[in-house]
């Protein structure tokens, strides 16, 4: 059943005086459509707002067997949902239903309309954000479709990268979706062919890079600016808040992303301490909200971006991403955070993506339904996912090495942990050997103390047990402490590395007008709030920096 207050909030009618500022508006052209002539084309990239002024236009899912008409907007009514910001491809087609004449307006100029007229922004972003969710909660929406095997890093690769970018899509497992092999036939492919990524029954890519995807769903676009004022590398919760602030307060802003927006916190399916959210948020909605928030004050977020290397041309910043593209800026903010640990373990890089996993979202929950799982580490993450896996398997092991559960993990997810009745904790207990065959299938434990060993019959092992810094694609130039963390303000103050005459701004780095923010800042707190505090302070300085420059 769907909820009938989010499909109100989802087709709001602008009023007169909205519909008036937008037939005054320059930026936006009445157009005339005749019946069945379409508008925009699912899949199609850069589709234009269209708001309908008389008559009506059909909002249409056609990458099912029959195109199944989803709205019908009347008068006042608009299309486009979160995509429309982002930039990524429509997901329904459009097309008017009768004589219609509407008002077609570019996405650039959406943003415009949005700050120069709040009200009416606000009215079309609360729309688009729930229209993503009515689209989750419609169950029968396709979308693209994912075709591979439980069994393949690459098929889990491609699921985790569309889902943590926020595309939409349904993933046919080879293993048990009965009709996967009819389904491959008919678009003329064999097993051997998997993973693949299908829209309706066209074949759009084979086993594709993150890259690929990215440029096959326009997540990565042509660069606006020859220098932008600023650069942030990393789209974890430091280097949205960045983009969120810059662009707003009007530089032109880059966020060069590797993988997906999010970073740490887009791995949590429960953040409890984060202020203003006393239920709760998942990692992942607040990496939508505020994806959506720096595309409405025009920051551009390409990924796939992998940043590779860094040069300087004399005050400006040159980043170097792994395609060979440079992209160069007056100020640039490392934001790049922590990576995840690898256990030093017997069998464990060998069934990474088929059995261990660095996250523990309904992606991978979705492989070991009803199983027994492990998860090693003793922090907040490793409470966390416990917790949350909890619920959608038969039984947890909780694996810490230490002999205190509240030693490094918060006091309330230690107690949820060791009061949930199918999370088993295991103190001072290490992870020995992992084994299997195609996938895992069997983890040992030892105890640290006693020399116990047991062994777990377990499809997943989830590895929560820390993250070393992302700084390896930095230049000696940008200091950093004896743990690879970056050096900012006044951790720098005896060091030669800083040449200006001036005191280093709090967050700046050795290099004047790059600084650096959230967990990947020497001393710096690794919480999703102060992540959020840094990127949005770093922009202060640039302001100030850019000032002298
Ligand atoms: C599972 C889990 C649960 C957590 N739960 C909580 C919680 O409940 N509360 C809390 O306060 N904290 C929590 N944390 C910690 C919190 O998520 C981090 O402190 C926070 O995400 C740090 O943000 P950041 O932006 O500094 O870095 P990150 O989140 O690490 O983001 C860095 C980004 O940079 C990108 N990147 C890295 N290198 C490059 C490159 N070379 N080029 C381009 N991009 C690059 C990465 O892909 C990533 O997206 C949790 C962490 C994890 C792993």
């Amino acid at each position: 059943m769907i909820d009938q207050d989010l499909h109100a909030a989802a087709y709001p009618r602008l009023d007169k005086a909205q519909l008036a500022a937008l037939e005054g508006c320059p930026l936006s052209k009445l157009k005339h459509y005749r019946h069945g002539e379409k508008l925009f084309e699912a899949a199609q990239r850069d589709s234009n707002f269209y708001v309908v002024k008389t008559g009506a236009v059909e909002i249409v899912d056609d990458d099912g067997d029959e195109p199944k008409v989803v709205a019908t907007l009347g008068p006042g009514e608009f299309t486009g949902e979160v995509a429309q910001l982002t930039g990524g491809p429509a997901i329904f087609s459009g097309a008017a239903r009768g004589e219609s004449d509407v008002f077609e307006i570019s996405n650039d100029a959406l943003r415009e309309i949005m700050n120069v007229h709040p009200d009416l922004g606000d009215v079309v972003l609360r729309a688009f954000m729930a229209r993503r969710h009515l689209l989750h909660e419609m169950g029968d929406f396709t979308g693209l479709r994912v075709i591979g095997s439980r069994y393949s890093k690459h098929t889990l690769r491609v699921r985790e990268f569309l889902a943590k970018n926020l595309v939409p899509f349904t993933w046919m497992d080879l293993e048990d979706d009965p009709q996967v092999k009819q389904f491959l036939e008919e678009v003329g492919l064999t097993e051997a062919d998997t993973p693949v990524v299908t829209w309706g029954h066209k074949l759009l890519l084979r086993n594709p890079s993150n890259e690929e995807l990215a440029d096959a769903l326009a997540l990565r676009r042509p660069f606006e600016h020859t220098v932008y004022d600023l650069a942030v590398v990393g789209a974890g919760p430091a280097g949205l808040a960045a983009a969120v602030y810059a662009a707003s307060e009007g530089l032109n802003t880059v966020v060069l992303e590797r993988d997906a927006p999010g970073g740490q916190a887009g791995r949590s399916m429960r953040i409890e301490n984060y202020l203003g959210f006393p239920t709760g948020i998942t990692g992942r909605e607040l990496a939508e909200n505020a994806v959506v928030q720096a595309n409405k004050f025009g920051a551009h977020l390409p990924v796939a971006s992998p940043v590779a290397g860094l040069s300087f041309d004399n005050k400006y910043a040159v980043l170097h991403l792994d395609n060979g593209e440079t992209v160069s800026a007056k100020c640039l903010l490392i934001a790049t955070g922590a990576d995840y640990r690898r256990l030093d373990v017997e069998g464990c890089e060998r069934f990474e993506g088929c059995g261990v996993y660095y996250a523990a979202t309904p992606v991978e929950a979705q492989l070991c339904k009803g199983s027994d799982v492990v998860v090693v580490g003793g922090g907040n993450s490793a409470g966390q996912a416990s917790v949350f896996l909890s619920g959608q398997v038969r039984k947890v092991y909780l694996v810490v090495r230490g002999g205190d559960l509240y030693e490094q993990m918060s006091s309330y997810l230690a107690r949820r942990s060791e009061e949930t009745s199918n999370v088993e904790v295991l103190l001072n207990t290490e992870v020995r050997r992992m084994s299997g065959d195609r996938c895992l299938l069997e983890v040992e434990v030892v105890n640290n103390k006693t020399g116990e060993a047991r062994t777990i019959k377990t499809p997943a092992l989830f590895c929560f047990i820390g993250a070393t810094p992302r700084t390896d694609w930095l230049p000696l130039k940008i200091e950093k402490d004896e743990k690879g963390f970056v050096r900012t303000g006044a951790s720098l103050q005896n060091s030669e590395a800083w040449t200006a005459r001036r005191q280093p701004h709090l967050l700046e780095t050795s290099r004047p007008g790059v600084f650096a923010a959230g967990d990947v800042r020497s001393g710096s707190a690794k919480r999703v709030a102060s992540a959020v505090g840094e990127g949005s302070m770093a922009v202060l300085f640039v302001h100030e920096y850019l000032k002298q420059m």
